[in-house]
Order: structure tokens, then C-alpha cells, then sequence
């Protein structure tokens, strides 16, 4: 079964690698589906590299106004962005990002209908015990999806990254990450009462072209999120095909 591959390019290469890298990808045809989130000033490439999917790796929730610097998901619809990261830990952390702004984020992605793909994770001292674990997963879903139409929920794909496994030295045990997908899945589908919801979970964190095959095929998994993986395309293909 084909899977989905998130490319986290994070805020790295100038435009010239950037060229390089989506002309090598572009060149190839693979099993799984990829997603380039690709810097904001490179998404002009989307139109050169046309067999590509590209998404962006932040926007501002609002259409159009006085938010200086800020860039909105409808202006970014014009250079094909069609999905969308929303609440990465580093932009949690290093931009104070919460749960509301979050929730926000995703309602405006459905609304102009760009896959949001929700990134949630506990802290290593969160993932000792399943209690903390539960409440955390949680607060930080049913924040995040509040007001989400049960007929939306499936529209919107998880990415579980617990936040101790993000640019560290391995990624979090696959028994651990598996377990911790069916809680996700749980907590989501108890948000639909009746409705039958199709939960979609990406795993992300120090994946790379050693270690990332157990996780690409499990089967509690429907993809992965790359982030220094994803930055070398010949590494990226290996993942890829
Ligand atoms: P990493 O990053 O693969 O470099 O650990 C993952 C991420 O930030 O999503």
C-alpha cells in the first residue's frame, strides 16, 4: 500500500539547491506519495516542478489585513500549496504558538480546503507514564480540532512526533509509537460519536534511510514525516521507492 512522505525542508537551501533537489525528484516516479513542504520563497518553483506536490510549512490564519510580515493561506493557494503543517514543536516552542492559533490554523485549512497536517507529541517525561500520555494527547487534539465538523475530521492528517524524538540521535521505539497511534486514533474517533472517521497518522522524528523501513511499513502507520532525511534527494528517493 502506498504511503505518504512529508518532506520537512525546515528553513534550509538556497534557491539554487533548491532547484537541484526538486529537479532530482521531479525526474523520478515512486511507490509512495511525496509532499515537498518547501520554504515560503521557493513555493514559485511549484509552477517549474509541476509533478510535485508541494505545502508550506506555516501561514497566518486571517485572509488579508494590518498583520505585517504575515502570509495567508489563500495567498499561498496561488503557488499550489496544497497541504499545510500546523503546530510543529519548534513553532510551539520558538514561536509561542498555542493550542488556539493552532485550532484556528487547522479550521482555515479545511475552509479553503488544504490538507492540514496536525503535528502532536508529548515530552519524554509525558511518555513514561500513560496516564500523562493520554492527557496530553488529549488536551493538545481536542484543542487543536475543536469545532472541526465530524465530517472534516478524516480531512485532516496527524502527524504524532513526540517532541524528545525531533532532530535527537533515534527515533522513539516503533512498539512505543505504535501504541501511542491507537490512542491517537481512539481519541479522534471518540470525537464522532456514530460517523465511521478515517484517521490518518504520520510518524516523524530522527527517521533516516537506515532506520525508517520497520516505520514505512507498519501497518498502524499511513507515512512519515522527514525532516534532515528529507533533505538529500537521493536519500529522500531511497525512501521514496
Ligand atoms: P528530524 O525532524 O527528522 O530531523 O528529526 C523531524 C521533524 O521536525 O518533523
Amino acid at each position: 500500500m502506498s504511503k505518504l512522505i512529508v518532506a520537512n525542508i525546515k528553513m534550509n537551501k538556497n534557491v539554487m539547491e533548491m532547484k537541484e533537489y526538486l529537479s532530482d525528484l521531479n525526474a523520478e516516479s515512486f511507490s509512495n506519495e511525496l509532499v515537498v513542504l518547501s520554504p515560503t520563497p521557493f513555493l514559485f518553483l511549484s509552477s517549474v516542478y509541476s509533478n510535485l506536490t508541494f505545502g508550506v510549512q506555516n501561514f497566518y490564519y486571517k485572509d488579508e489585513g494590518a498583520y505585517t510580515g504575515e502570509v495567508s493561506l489563500k495567498m499561498l493557494k496561488y503557488l499550489n500549496v496544497k497541504y499545510a503543517l500546523i503546530g510543529h514543536s519548534e513553532r510551539r516552542k520558538n514561536f509561542r504558538e498555542s493550542n488556539a492559533l493552532i485550532n484556528k490554523k487547522v479550521l482555515k485549512c479545511l475552509e479553503e480546503g488544504v490538507t492540514p497536517i496536525l503535528c502532536v507529541g508529548e515530552s519524554l517525561s509525558q511518555s513514561k507514564k500513560d496516564n500523562l500520555l493520554k492527557v496530553q494527547l488529549k488536551r493538545l487534539l481536542g484543542q487543536a480540532l475543536r469545532g472541526v465538523k465530524v465530517t472534516d475530521l478524516s480531512k485532516v492528517l496527524i502527524a504524532y512526533e513526540p517532541t524528545y524524538a525531533i532532530g535527537a540521535d533515534a527515533p522513539s521505539d516503533l512498539e512505543k509509537v505504535e501504541s501511542t497511534v491507537r490512542i491517537i486514533r481512539n481519541i479522534v474517533k471518540s470525537k464522532s460519536a456514530k460517523t465511521q472517521v478515517d484517521v490518518k497518522v504520520l510518524y516523524g522524528g530522527s527517521l533516516n534511510p537506515e532506520n525508517y523501513t520497520a516505520y514505512l511499513n507498519s501497518e498502524e502507520l499511513d507515512g512519515l514525516l522527514l525532516g534532515r532525511a528529507s533533505l538529500n534527494s537521493q536519500s529522500l528517493l531511497k525512501i521514496l521507492r
